[in-house]
């Protein structure tokens, strides 16, 4: 089959609800992808920041084939001998009394706001089915009813009404509109993304978070971080909350905490916010599975055994100091955190983000534009200086065939 034989049947037999590049790949090392004709690439995607570890990292696979052998799926109706393990790693790892375990990002954002509505009504008092939760305008927080209709990009919302009330939408990086939002003694939560990864890798100001959190504090109102895409090591910090020294009410974690090899979410809180769901009032049949589990596991010790925060900071500084030295009129800006960083692009007839993009895919590097203009570069974490400077070689020579 030709590259064009396999995206012609994808289109043919799957929803249009993508619009990928034209590559095709087969295989995955580290941050090298290969497609079906044999090219390589160096993926500056990640998976939208799932496979921070690197693509079939052997240790993540190795604990995905063991545990394969000997148990895969029990459901929640049984205990399991590993359940236990991911939770107590997990909950150590990150400094929290206890876990939920979902799958998908979008569940483990339903899931934080189902523990923010119930301790809303059980410890915080607030009247039965008035709470209400802040989110930020241009959030992300995946595909679900409930989640896009948090959503302020009509892409997401449109066509999808009726919506889940009860959100209060302000704009991001603005403590202002949060204090102001605030003032409604209704407020249960304010749920926020610490760097907005799919509108365009926009980095708040120095000190947000932390206001932002005092202000929560200030109010009886949890502070619930989506770190799906900036959590586990991506931005140079175990957590992006970590730069400010902000630690959640309720955190919620998914992607890269297994590696890109089993979808795995999970929510953490302490207690007084956890023990408010009881038995058979939250789950997931896949939730907590023992081969996730054996995986989520893996994948973490690898972020620290191989020092990927570490790295991440470093490399990212290397990444923007590189790509700022790119003299081209199309590159507008270059922001981010770690190794979560964005091209703002300045677009022109038949020179447009996803031209460079298929340039750049040419050159032997992929990258997917985001809202249009904006190109997100996010390698595995994995990456070695030689590499991100080989790279960076080849994204130049991208930009320098638009001069
Ligand atoms: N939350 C954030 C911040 C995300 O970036 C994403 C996905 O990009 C999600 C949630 C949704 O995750 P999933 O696609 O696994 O449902």
């Amino acid at each position: 089959m030709t590259p064009k034989d396999y995206m012609d049947r994808e289109s043919k037999y799957g929803a249009h609800n993508y619009h990928p590049l034209p590559v095709v790949l087969e295989k995955g090392k580290g941050v090298y992808l290969w497609d079906v004709e044999g090219k390589k690439y160096y993926d500056f995607l990640s998976a939208y920041s799932a496979v921070n570890q690197g693509h079939c990292h052997p240790k993540i696979v190795k604990a995905l084939t063991d545990q394969a052998q000997l148990l895969t799926l029990t459901s929640r109706a049984f205990y399991n001998n590993v359940l236990g393990e991911f939770e107590e790693y997990v909950t150590k790892y990150f400094g929290y009394d206890k876990v939920l375990p979902m799958n998908t990002g979008a569940e483990g954002d339903e899931t934080a706001l189902k523990l923010c509505r119930r301790w809303a009504y059980d410890v915080k008092g607030i009247k039965d089915g008035e709470a209400k939760i802040i989110v930020c305008e241009n959030n992300f927080h995946g595909r679900t009813i409930t989640v896009i209709s948090m959503s302020t990009d009509p892409d997401a919302y449109r066509g999808y009404g009726p919506y889940t009330p009860g959100f209060i939408k302000i704009p991001f990086n603005n403590i202002p509109a949060l204090e102001d939002a605030l003032k409604d003694k209704n407020v249960a939560g304010f749920l926020v993304e610490p760097i907005q990864g799919e509108a365009g890798v926009f980095v708040p100001d120095d000190g947000y978070l932390k206001k932002a959190y005092e202000f929560c504090k200030k109010n009886n109102v949890l502070f619930i971080a989506d770190e799906v895409q900036t959590g586990i090591a991506r931005t140079g910090k175990m957590l992006a909350c970590d730069h400010e020294g902000v630690r959640p009410d309720i955190l919620i974690l998914g992607k890269a905490i297994s590696g890109g090899v089993v979808p795995v979410s999970c929510v953490l809180a302490d207690d007084e916010i956890m023990l408010t769901i009881k038995p058979g009032e939250h789950g997931s049949t896949y939730g907590g599975n023992p081969l996730a589990c054996k995986v989520a596991i893996a994948a973490l010790e690898v972020i620290k055994n191989e020092k990927l925060v570490e790295n991440a900071a470093k490399m990212g500084e290397i990444f923007r100091r590189e790509m700022r030295n790119i003299h081209s009129d199309m590159i507008e800006l270059v922001r981010g955190k770690g190794l979560l960083n964005a091209v703002v692009i300045r677009n022109k007839p038949g020179k447009t983000a996803w031209d460079v993009c298929l340039a750049m895919a040419d050159k032997g590097v992929l990258a997917k534009p985001t809202h249009g203009n904006i190109i997100r570069f996010a390698p595995p974490l994995v990456i070695t200086e030689k590499e991100l400077l080989d790279a960076i070689a080849r994204i130049k020579e991208a930009f320098q065939l638009f001069e």
